[in-house]
């Protein structure tokens, strides 16, 4: 009796000291997880130390077929090279007893795993984008990684791979993070704190945001919006978002007849950069510099929360094959990119000025800015070259004309 009442004062002294060590709780499995048909990737966020994302992979079923773990070359949107290979550190892999499977890096995104049915779980670092410094093919912030410790942008395709092969399996995407901080993204709470995607394009095409946000919700059109604000300096908040983007929303529905989509999330990184905005199906998500809200920067606000959400359109929905079914691993240009930035661009200016939210005279200011002659663009290039050369350094320089030129076109067709 004496005996067990000691080792059990053992017990706890070792607990509270384990506690006391201000290390979070090792992650296990949930014992009922259905490893089948999907992978189940947890992400520990309560350790930033590094600057780096902690992920735990588990895998079954694995064969030779799938032995090449991919990370993203390219993600959709960017038409830029991504090469997410680059920021992950210390790969392993391990069977479910623990021991340890053999892993290579065999190219700049890709680890061949040397026993892949054994494979249970993968653990790795991911380097954030924001902070790590590249030689070559930058990321764009909106595309990229910040791990802070009031905040984290989460871009899954630059964080979470997938085995060859098995980019059709469910996602389920378990995070741990501060109490204190809240979360933004479009993807599908599954259960507390764990979310699912149907697939990895569907993961791909999600983006979490957390921290200490601040968050606004609105019905628009039957559609539920919500707005996630991260301001570094605390000067913007949701409700400040929300008065430009409710308008912008309501452009949208006026334009199309009907909103395209019954959910959509708006993610917004204010720090101290200024880059732009990505799109997604659902969702959207900004990295501008952190300021007071001024009138002036709300219709800068507009301007481009507007392109970005009728992006669900183009090319979200109207795309050729080669967008509908994206290769990650393989860049793959599309010679309809002036469909895609241009025609978004032109729908963001006249779906305003037609519900009469923008005046005719800023209208012709954005049109005139498009038709002036910028040095930095060559005249020679055609728009389908520009889509078709994109992934090329000259391709990639003339990307911006797309903006212009894209758009001043589908103006003049619309004429
Ligand atoms: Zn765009």
């Amino acid at each position: 009796m004496k005996t067990k009442l000691s080792k059990f004062l053992l017990l706890i002294i070792w607990f509270i000291t384990a506690c006391d060590d201000d290390v979070a709780p090792k992650f296990v499995l949930p014992a009922d997880t259905d490893l089948s048909d999907a992978f189940y990737v947890h992400i520990n966020l309560n350790d930033r130390s590094d600057d780096t994302f902690k992920v735990e992979m588990y895998v079954d079923g694995l064969s030779k077929d799938n032995e090449i773990l991919q990370f993203a070359a390219t993600v959709p949107g960017t038409y830029d090279i991504s090469n997410v290979g680059r920021f992950i550190k210390n790969l392993q892999a391990f069977d479910e007893s623990g021991n340890e499977i053999n892993v290579t890096a065999v190219a700049v995104n890709q680890w061949k795993i040397a026993d892949p049915s054994s494979t249970f779980k993968i653990i790795y670092e991911v380097a954030e984008t924001f902070d790590t410094e590249v030689l070559e093919f930058p990321i764009y912030a909106m595309a990229g990684t910040s791990i802070e410790n009031d905040h984290v942008l989460l871009n899954t395709p630059m964080v979470i791979g997938y085995p060859t092969g098995l980019k059709e399996r469910d996602y389920f995407v378990s995070l741990a993070y501060p109490d204190s901080w809240s979360l933004g993204t479009a993807l599908p709470e599954y259960e507390e704190d764990v979310f699912w995607a149907s697939d990895f394009d569907h993961l791909a095409d999600s983006p979490i945001l957390l921290g200490n946000l601040s968050s606004t919700y609105v019905e628009v059109g039957g559609a539920d919006i919500s707005i996630h604000v991260y301001s570094a300096g605390e000067f913007i908040t949701g409700s400040h978002v929300l008065a430009d983007v409710n308008q912008i929303l309501l452009d949208a529905e006026a334009f199309l007849k009907v909103l395209p989509t019954d959910q959509y999330a708006f993610l917004y990184h204010f720090g101290d950069r200024h880059e732009g905005a990505l799109e997604h199906s659902k969702s959207s998500v900004y990295v501008l510099r952190d300021r007071e809200y001024t009138q002036n920067f709300g219709n800068g606000i507009k301007s481009i929360s507007a392109h970005e959400f009728f992006h669900i359109v183009t090319p979200l929905n109207i795309h050729s094959e080669i967008i509908a079914d994206f290769n990650f691993a393989v860049p793959t240009p599309s010679q309809h990119l002036w469909l895609y930035e241009g025609v978004t661009e032109w729908a963001s200016d006249f779906m305003q000025y037609r519900n009469g939210s923008m005046d005719l005279t800023s209208l012709l200011n954005e049109l005139g800015t498009k038709v002036q002659i910028d040095s930095r663009f060559d005249s020679n290039f055609s728009l389908q070259q520009i889509g078709s050369e994109v992934y090329t350094i000259d391709g990639g320089g003339q990307f911006g004309n797309i903006y212009n030129r894209g758009a001043f076109v589908i103006s003049l067709l619309d004429i």
